[in-house]
């Protein structure tokens, strides 16, 4: 299917709409899920335009594990956490919901998955202030 550049993450990437800034470097975007799976979870983009894995290009293919790397780094030490889950879907058909390729980025101990997929708005507040934990374990 076609890219669309009206989906959300895209307008994230254009300034349109607000996000929980991370991380960001020339090729890659990181900001707090909005209705996380546990309390630090964290999404990279790519600022190139590109539905699935397998539209992205290899270089930004290899420069968002490179991102989630430092993430999943930083998220481990700021949330104390014992392990780290690094998922990402593909096509709506795999469970995807936003058109623009991501990769999940969240803290996790063995049977404690945790929330939902996408199902319940976290507060604000507790984002930012796990945000800004997270960003000073960078
Ligand atoms: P997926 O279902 O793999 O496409 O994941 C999309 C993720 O984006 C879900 O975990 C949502 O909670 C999250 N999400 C949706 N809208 C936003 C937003 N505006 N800012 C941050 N995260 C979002």
């Amino acid at each position: 299917m076609a890219y669309d550049p009206q989906n959300i993450f895209a307008k994230i990437l254009r300034g349109e709409i607000p996000c929980i800034k991370l991380y960001e470097d020339e090729h890659t975007l990181s900001f707090m899920d909005i209705m996380p799976q546990a309390d630090g979870h964290a999404l990279v983009i790519p600022k190139e335009g590109a539905e699935t894995l397998l539209e992205l290009s290899d270089d930004s293919a290899a420069a968002c594990i490179k991102t989630a790397k430092k993430v999943a780094a930083a998220v481990k030490k700021a949330m104390d956490a014992p392990g780290i889950v690094i998922f990402q879907l593909n096509g709506a058909a795999a469970g995807q919901t936003v058109p623009h390729y991501h990769v999940h980025v969240l803290p996790s101990s063995l049977g404690a998955m945790g929330k939902g997929h996408a199902s319940k708005m976290e507060d604000q507040a507790k984002l930012q202030a796990i945000a800004e934990k997270i960003r000073a374990a960078f």
